[in-house]
């Protein structure tokens, strides 16, 4: 949706001008998913359909959260800034939160760790999103199933120069990693097995994810609560208590044996925890359809 969407709304042509718009900015999803709009209108003529932007729960943020150290004329004429994507997952998810803690919503410091093969992080102040680890493009932030998130830009000269790519082939790389494995629980079965690669790469993505709850409570200055969501988020307890391993500091103290369950709306901090630690399962398609169904219905 890029700066244009920071809400789901009723597609028409002029809508769908605007996303064909921002095909520059995900030249992977929108040009594939207004294929599927059209097919939908032709298959069902008058059917009212509604787009639901990945990017517009995002779209709160403060300009120091979304703007690079960039010359300001890239993203004046290229409207290169960060966006953030999962939006519906963070959305859903801290709005859960707030209710299965019934905290005030719009009172509220709320970190969500959506933690899947593709993983984010996101602050979320009084019900707005003031910050999230992806960028420009998904590729930004956490360690991921197969993309590198944060490294230093100058490693693609360096990379570039001694393997012989171009920016393609480097963009492959940094996108398509692969070692042990890109799923979670081989990369879990080969930690336990005590395989140094899966180790590191474990301590590498908790370490990562850990940084970034850092930096967002320093973002709100504080927090009141944390989700964990998506497929590691809400399946890997091991991972949880390595994250969480880092925030003694913070007051967390973890209850082993909630934190053993997975899949379930869940406490897992124990009640003199100064921070409440929970698992959100994330249900994207749900969001989706309240949005619809509150354009349409
Ligand atoms: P998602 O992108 O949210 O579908 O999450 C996919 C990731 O979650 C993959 O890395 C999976 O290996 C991981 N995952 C899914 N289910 C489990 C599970 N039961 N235990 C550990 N990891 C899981």
């Amino acid at each position: 949706g890029g700066e244009k969407f920071a809400q789901s709304v009723v597609l028409n042509e002029e809508v769908l001008a605007k996303v064909e718009e921002c095909n520059e900015l995900a030249p992977l999803h929108n040009p594939a998913n207004l294929i599927g709009i059209r097919v939908c209108q032709e298959l069902m003529p008058g059917v009212p359909m509604v787009g639901v932007f990945d990017t517009a729960f995002h779209q709160t943020m403060p300009q120091k959260a979304y703007l690079y150290g960039l010359p300001y004329e890239y993203y004046e004429k290229y409207k290169v800034r960060r966006y953030g994507f999962h939006g519906t997952s963070h959305s859903f998810v801290s709005k859960r939160l707030a209710e299965f803690l019934n905290l005030d919503y719009n009172n509220s410091r709320l970190i969500v760790a959506h933690l899947g093969n593709g993983a984010s992080i996101s602050a979320v102040l009084d019900g707005k999103c003031v910050d999230t680890s992806m960028g420009l493009t998904p590729l930004e932030g956490l360690v991921m199933g197969t993309r590198s998130g944060d490294i230093d830009p100058a490693i693609m000269e360096f990379i570039a120069k001694k393997e012989n790519l171009d920016i393609d082939g480097i963009m492959d790389v940094l996108n398509k990693i692969s070692g042990v494995s890109s799923d979670f629980r081989d990369l879990e079965a080969a930690y336990h097995e005590g395989n140094p690669r899966a180790i590191a790469a474990c301590e590498v993505f908790a370490y990562r994810v850990a940084k970034y709850i850092g930096a967002y409570v320093a973002a709100m200055n504080g927090v009141d609560a944390i989700a964990f969501t998506a497929g590691i988020g809400e399946n890997t307890s091991f991972i949880r208590e390595k994250i969480l391993a880092y925030f003694g500091y913070l007051g967390i103290t973890m209850d082993k044996e909630a934190n053993m369950v997975r899949g379930e709306d869940k406490i897992i901090s124990t009640p003199d925890s100064k921070v409440t630690v929970c698992i959100i399962p994330t249900n994207e398609e749900l969001a989706i359809a309240r949005e619809t169904v509150a354009l349409v219905g």
